[in-house]
């Protein structure tokens, strides 16, 4: 039995059985009814790159959705 290691299939079986995958959209909903900061980003890529939010004292952060949402750092530095 042969398996097919096709970098195209592997992707596609990843994104099914991730069914938490986050895009943009649900990132800034999560923001939105969970934090009073707002997200400035308009694009996610992934759980390694730095989003950049608002903060509801007025200040720009920037910081993983990981951390944002696992280690409820959900405003700015200054807060
Ligand atoms: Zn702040």
């Amino acid at each position: 039995m042969s398996y097919s290691t096709s970098l195209s299939i592997d992707d596609t079986w990843r994104c099914k059985r991730v069914n938490k995958r986050w895009t943009i959209e649900k990132i800034n909903d999560f923001v939105e009814k969970n934090s009073d900061s707002k997200l400035l980003s308009t694009e996610y890529h992934g759980f390694s790159q730095k989003l950049l939010f608002k903060c509801a004292c007025g200040n720009n952060f920037e910081k993983t959705f990981t951390k944002f949402k696992e280690k409820n750092q959900r405003t700015c530095g200054e807060c």
